[in-house]
């Protein structure tokens, strides 16, 4: 049976995210979460492949208490255990002190032949978690999976999308594998999955919860990035369009603007 780790990550509704124009840092407060998007597609992979080989489905995410919610969703589409990282240790964390985390703590679960990550998320969106999961794990990695083909002899074969073609490779267990969308179409919960979901146990591991965890490769002392400051990009003034009904007097309106800006 296949031991599958499935990560996924709980983001505010980036639509409804705004910047403090005083301390350039994003305000979360109060906005809506959800699960991204793309970890549904890769959880979608994972119960793929739990039905065609068998297998036992592991969801993780780091994040605080609320997370437990994006936990419970992916319960009720297939995950069968679900690990929440959190603790104040791990706040302000970046992504090398999020992998170095997420491994220890999966660690505690055992071995996993099968890691599915989302390409990204849609709001730190680095695109950098899979491969550090991938290096942390020891694991062999395929990105962009467009098709599982086959799982035997402890090796997996997969059809990976290239930018104007497609790529069957072949690699050894364990893999981390990211996933297109295409095929990977989340699935809604049938009712008893979803009111199971609801009260199903959930392991939390805080800092002094997980075996030979290094604090100082956690959070801030671990993260080897800063954002000094955050800004939204100086954007060119907007067009305008001109469209009266009358050929005439858009041009003269044309000529007008283009006099009042000098470029005449
Ligand atoms: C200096 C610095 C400070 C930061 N401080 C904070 C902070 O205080 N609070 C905060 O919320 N964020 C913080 N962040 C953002 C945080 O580091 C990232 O959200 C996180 O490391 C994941 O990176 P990403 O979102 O770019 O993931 P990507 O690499 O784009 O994600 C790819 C995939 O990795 C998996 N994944 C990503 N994050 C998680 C997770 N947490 N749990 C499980 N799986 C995951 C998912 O499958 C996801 O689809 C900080 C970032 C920096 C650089």
């Amino acid at each position: 049976m296949l031991n599958i780790l499935v990560c996924v990550k709980q983001i505010p509704d980036i639509d409804l995210v705004k910047m403090d124009p005083e301390t350039g840092n994003l305000v979360r407060t109060g906005v809506p979460t959800l699960t991204n998007p793309l970890d549904l597609n890769a959880l979608e992979a994972a119960v793929q492949i739990k039905e065609r080989f068998g297998g036992r489905i592991t969801l993780i995410t780091m994040g605080p208490p609320m997370a437990e919610s994006t936990l419970r969703e992916c319960l009720a589409v297939g995950g069968d255990e679900a690990v929440l990282v959190s603790g104040r240790g791990f706040g302000g964390a970046d992504t090398l002190s999020t992998s170095y985390a997420i491994v220890k703590a999966a660690d505690m679960k055992g071995r996993f032949d099968l890691i599915f990550c989302g390409k990204e998320s849609l709001d730190g969106a680095t695109g950098q978690m899979a491969s550090q999961l991938a290096e942390r794990f020891d694991a062999a990695q395929i990105s962009c999976c467009l098709s599982i083909e086959d799982i035997k002899d402890g090796r997996i074969r997969a059809t990976r999308a290239l930018e104007n073609g497609r790529e069957l490779v072949e690699a050894t267990l364990p893999c981390l594998l990211t996933v297109e969308k295409d095929n990977f179409y989340g699935r809604l919960p049938s009712l008893d999955a979803y009111l199971a979901s609801k009260s199903a146990p959930i392991t939390v591991y805080a800092e002094t919860d997980i075996d030979g965890l290094d604090p100082q490769k956690i959070g801030v002392p671990g993260s080897g990035t800063i954002v000094p400051k955050i800004y939204p990009p100086e954007l060119p003034e907007p067009g305008q369009i001109i469209r009266t009904g009358s050929p005439r007097t858009d041009v003269g309106r044309l000529l007008e603007l283009l006099t009042e800006k000098g470029s005449l």
